[in-house]
């Protein structure tokens, strides 16, 4: 009996549309009313304790007593105001979420309202439900939270939360913030000696990001009558709609109108708590939507890209409608993804990689593109990594997402500019000429801003003015990837510093030091260089041959973190030690061999109770018809072909859920996690998840459709 499936169906049927009014038709009225930031604070502040914040955002000096009793203070102040009653230490666990514990402001010992400094800057959360990849069983049992005044205190469900870093006792960390922080330390370290090589007044080098968020969007009772996606967050079963993402009328068509209304709330909600989003639109796959804010510094850009999930997360809820975060809800249509536009910025305004007018402008920029491609070649195998994922691994290299292959795409014009360099080595430059007209290097801006010449297909764009990794996945927290990308290309302006330093110290001019290093790089890294289409399986081919790697699942993809080399880059630049390294490589595998089994057992539960007793219901009506045609003495063999049909696929998913509980249960018994992982991998999914998917899906098309248990495709797809 499909009655749930039914039911869902005639509540979205019956649905009504959430109406949404903006608190002031003005942004500027309502942007930040929710955030304790540079306003609020300046407001509230004693002119000194503002000082004393600012140069702990700005310098990463330390906040001592007395300034974080004033800002507690102060920050109580405002939040009561706000009829907030609790508080939390705000922070990002490995579990790829947000947590925190709230406590009330209320003393009722001293029947008053209460926020100390020691409060807001530390705080001990049972940590023992949190992944530490062993850290804290060897060391200390205890974790603590610490205050980063980086990121601005903020308001969400009448809770104050302070956004926090999380770490051991013993200092490692347990979060996706503290490596971050470090991250952004070592980019500015390694970015500052050569921005001064051009000029000397810059003292700080920031990264930033703008995330492109994709997503689905369906009704939530459609969601709550499919346990796979309530349970994995993917539709483990179901065959493609009729009516597909063929028809690509979806992207930038208009959007729903109930869908429209929740981005409304969602966003006013998110600019409530400061966080810039600015676009909207559909994409690619029915029901899958974007949503983008303006960039913004790396650290802020991910705290507001973890917050504006929530954000989403519980606005949907009063729309009757669920986002997925997934990569890859959906078989056979587009999957989502993180677009991570990463930059780096000078204190004095400068974007590096912007292109200008100016000639020796334009080398500085070259310098950082040459050096963040070289990056990239270097290291495509922990850029690789930091993106693995289950989730990923159902989305790279399938329906539109860029391949498992990690390659950069700079676009016709930069590419010419490269390849000049390269050619270019035996230019002799005289005293007296301009050596960026004979390189080519000084008229680059404007044949760029001509011709914005978009790859969609690769997996590591330059777009104009910064790069764009794509390959990072929708439900990521893209402080892993981010921390990756920043330490590779600090140790590569490392290397290039020294390397500038070499020829200099060899007599060379500045100029045509850095223009040699420039060309030695581009040669080094010209296979990770690829302009065209990334879906294709040609550049499948054409990687092979180029020694680029093609790692296509999590558990292979993460193995490069048991490497020593690996562990000191990280370990050199600061970031993590090895024993952080070895125990993210844990957790990682744990999340993958974790997700791998909801889903084997999420599929064998819904096979066995509620595929295949529908399909025997329905293969006994068929007996039925086929023995009352006989009865009749009428033919009866197209009712005896399906019933063949129908009994293959029952015997195909029962015989292989059998098989697949088997494989699990022996990989179980498998001590070592990198083995576990590799065969979670190879014996569940590889083996059997595409047979048991094929003949359920098989059976839906055969069963009659009243009494199929499973909401299907076309329904959970076209929103309307
Ligand atoms: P697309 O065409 O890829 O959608 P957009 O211009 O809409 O590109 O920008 C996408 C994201 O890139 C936005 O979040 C935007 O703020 C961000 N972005 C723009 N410039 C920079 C920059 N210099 N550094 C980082 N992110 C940037
Ligand atoms: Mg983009």
């Amino acid at each position: 009996m499909a009655t749930l499936r039914h039911q869902a169906l005639s509540m979205v049927q019956a649905r009504q549309r959430v109406q949404v009014t903006p608190p002031s038709p003005k942004i500027s009225d309502f942007f930040g009313v929710n955030v304790f930031g540079g306003d609020q604070m300046k407001q509230s502040l004693a002119p000194s304790v503002y000082k004393k914040i600012m140069e702990a955002i700005d310098k990463g000096t330390k906040i001592d007593t007395a300034t974080a009793e004033e800002v507690a203070s102060a920050v109580k102040t405002w939040a009561l105001s706000k009829g907030v009653t609790h508080y939390t230490h705000w922070f990002q666990p490995l579990t790829g979420s947000t947590a925190e514990k709230h406590d009330s402001f209320f003393d009722a010992h001293a029947g008053l309202e209460k926020f100390k400094g020691s409060a807001l800057v530390q705080q001990e959360p049972d940590a023992s439900s949190f992944p530490n990849g062993g850290i804290r069983s060897t060391f200390e049992a205890r974790g603590y939270t610490a205050w980063d005044p980086s990121s601005p205190i903020f308001i969400f469900e009448k809770t104050l939360c302070i956004p926090t870093i999380f770490v051991s006792f013993t200092g490692e960390a347990l979060d996706y913030k503290t490596p971050l922080l470090k991250s952004m330390e070592a980019i500015n370290e390694a970015a500052l000696p050569i921005c001064q090589l051009f000029d000397r007044n810059v003292r700080k080098v920031t990264a930033s990001l703008g995330v492109e968020q994709e997503y689905f969007v369906i009704d939530k009772a459609l969601f709550s009558a499919r346990p796979d996606l309530v349970m994995a967050g993917r539709s483990v079963f179901g065959h493609n709609p009729a009516r597909g993402q063929q028809l690509e009328d979806h992207y930038f068509g208009s959007i729903p109108t109930r869908v429209k209304n929740f981005m409304m709330d969602f966003e006013i909600e998110a600019l409530k708590l400061g966080i810039p989003v600015a676009t909207r639109h559909n994409e690619v796959a029915p029901g899958q939507f974007e949503v983008a804010p303006i960039y913004e510094e790396i650290n802020k850009a991910t705290d507001h890209n973890q917050l504006l999930m929530d954000v989403m997360d519980k606005v949907a809820e009063k729309h009757d409608l669920k986002v997925l975060f997934h990569e890859k809800p959906f078989a056979g249509v587009n999957g989502s993804g993180k677009h991570n536009n990463w930059s780096l910025i000078t204190d004095t305004g400068v974007n590096l990689f912007q292109p200008s007018n100016s000639a020796r402008e334009n080398l500085q920029f070259l310098t950082f593109l040459v050096a963040t491609v070289k990056a990239v070649y270097d290291h495509a195998g922990l850029l690789r990594a930091s993106i693995a994922s289950a989730g990923n691994d159902f989305r790279l290299g399938a329906n539109e997402a860029p391949p498992a292959i990690i390659s950069v795409f700079l676009g016709a014009t930069l590419t010419e500019v490269l390849d000049e360099l390269e050619k270019n080595g035996n230019i002799k430059i005289e005293k007296g000429d301009n050596m960026y007209m004979k390189l080519g290097i000084s008229k680059i801006p404007e044949i760029i801003l001509d011709n914005t010449d978009r790859n969609r297909t690769s997996p590591f764009a330059f777009t104009g003015n910064k790069f764009e990794f794509r390959a990072v996945g929708s439900h990521a927290n893209v402080a892993g990837p981010m921390t990756v990308l920043n330490v590779i290309v600090a140790e590569t302006l490392k290397q290039m510093t020294k390397d500038i330093e070499k020829e200099m110290n060899s007599g060379k001019e500045k100029k045509i030091a850095i223009v040699n290093v420039l060309r030695k790089y581009i040669k080094e890294s010209k296979k990770v260089r690829f302009e065209g289409d990334g879906y294709s399986e040609e550049w499948e081919k054409e990687a092979l041959k180029r020694g680029l790697a093609n790692l296509k699942s999590t558990p292979e993809a993460l193995d490069i973190y048991e490497k020593k080399e690996v562990q000191a880059l990280f370990e050199r630049h600061n970031v993590m030690n090895p024993l952080e390294v070895t125990a993210r490589h844990e957790i990682m595998l744990e999340d993958f061999i974790k997700k791998v089994q909801i889903e084997s057992r999420v599929m064998g539960d819904l096979a066995l109770n509620h595929i295949i007793p529908t399909a025997i219901t329905y293969q006994n009506k068929l007996i039925e018809n086929a023995n009352g045609l006989k009865g009749l003495g009428l033919d009866n063999s197209a009712a005896i072909e399906t019933i063949k049909d129908v009994s293959r696929h029952i015997e195909a998913v029962k015989f292989n859920v059998t098989a697949m509980i088997d494989a699990r249960r022996k990989l179980n018994k498998e001590e070592d996690i990198i083995k576990r992982a590799k065969g979670y991998q190879k014996e569940v999914k590889e083996a059997f998840f595409d047979k048991i998917r094929y003949a359920v899906d098989k059976l839906e098309l055969l069963v009659d459709d009243e009494l199929w248990p499973l909401i299907k495709y076309r329904e959970m797809l076209f929103i309307r």
